[in-house]
């Protein structure tokens, strides 16, 4: 007899007055009966595992999406607040630049000024900043909307670019200011060692002329004669300077000159000091406008105390009054009668 083909009786006894009831299985029917519970039961377990594993990593990706999102949302913010302190720098940039392309104009002004006093005839330097252009036709000072971070974008590039435009306006007034400054020293110190070896100031405090430069009567032997310095009446013993920088070329005593010295200034330039009652100075020493090199006196064919100065021009003799400053102002005329050569 085939295995397969045993049967297996089962019998259900109910409780009470029921019958029993029998099923009876064969061994096939027994053996697919099971295998089909134990399917059921793996695919089961199987669908369940699969479902709580996918749910895990869900509420997972979701917990980190979430995380993610915060973090996005503060590192936003904070551009957002970076954008928006960056805009308040460039907006304080252009308004440094702006006052220091004002700076720049009074400085050009300045230097106009300073052209002026050297003597300088060159025109004024371009001046090519908004500001300037501002300000010399009357306007007032150019104002920049503040960014409103919102609409960041277009005002924060408009403020960016005004600013760029301004500091290369600054860079190019700069470069031409720099070689303009430069040449203006150079004239200026140029100036400065003119003046030093011009003879502009008065060789005595007195300012009381007794006899100017040209012809006039001699006052010993009454003949016409060309007078060629300038006659200045003061005390025995005032101080005598030297009128510019220069080299004592000449101090002695003689006749008709007394007392005398002669400076070489350069540049052709000599003054000349004669009738002192005494002399500072010695043959070679360098003398420097306004030192005291004697004293006011009456040696030589003089007839009173008082110094007379003359200034040499390549040789010749001019009159000295034109050398010096205002020297047309406070001079009260005396009367003839200290003088002489
Ligand atoms: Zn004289």
């Amino acid at each position: 007899m085939n295995w397969m083909s045993k049967h297996f009786t089962f019998v259900i006894i109910p409780e009470g007055n029921q019958s029993v009831r029998r099923y009876r299985l064969n061994r096939m029917m027994l053996v697919l009966t099971v295998s089909c519970i134990l399917l059921l039961a793996i695919c089961s377990a199987l669908f369940i595992y699969l479902f709580w594993d996918r749910s895990d990593r869900i509420q997972k990706l979701e917990i980190q999406l979430t995380a993610t999102e915060a973090d996005y949302e503060q590192q936003l913010q904070s551009k957002r607040t970076h954008i928006t302190a960056l805009q308040g720098n460039v907006l304080q940039l252009t308004q440094q630049a702006q006052s220091i392309e004002r700076q720049m104009s009074e400085i050009k002004q300045l230097e106009s000024q300073l052209k002026e006093i050297a003597g300088i005839k060159e025109p004024a330097v371009r001046i090519s900043s908004s500001a300037y252009n501002a300000e010399t036709s009357g306007q007032g000072g150019e104002e920049v909307p503040v960014p409103v971070p919102a609409a960041a974008s277009d005002a924060g590039d408009a403020v960016a670019a005004k600013t760029m435009d301004s500091y290369s306006d600054i860079q190019a007034n700069m470069e031409e200011l720099g070689p303009s400054l430069k040449s203006t020293i150079s004239a200026l110190l140029k100036h400065q060692h003119t003046m030093r070896i011009t003879p502009t100031i008065w060789p005595a405090d007195s300012r009381k002329m007794t006899s100017q430069f040209g012809y006039r009567r001699d006052p010993i032997s009454g003949r016409s004669s060309l007078h060629n310095g300038l006659d200045i009446g003061g005390r025995r013993g005032d101080p005598v300077y030297a009128t510019a920088d220069g080299t004592v070329t000449l101090s002695e005593r003689s006749y008709p000159h007394g007392n005398n010295i002669l400076i070489d200034h350069g540049k052709g330039i000599e003054t000349r000091y004669l009738h002192l009652n005494a002399r500072n100075v010695e043959v070679g020493d360098q003398v420097v406008k306004g030192q005291q090199i004697g004293e006011l006196g009456n040696t030589g064919r003089s007839t009173g105390p008082h110094l007379h100065y003359e200034v040499i021009v390549n040789g010749s003799h001019v009159n000295p009054l034109p050398y010096i400053q205002d020297a047309s102002k406070d001079v009260s005329e005396g009367e003839d009668e200290h003088v002489q050569n």
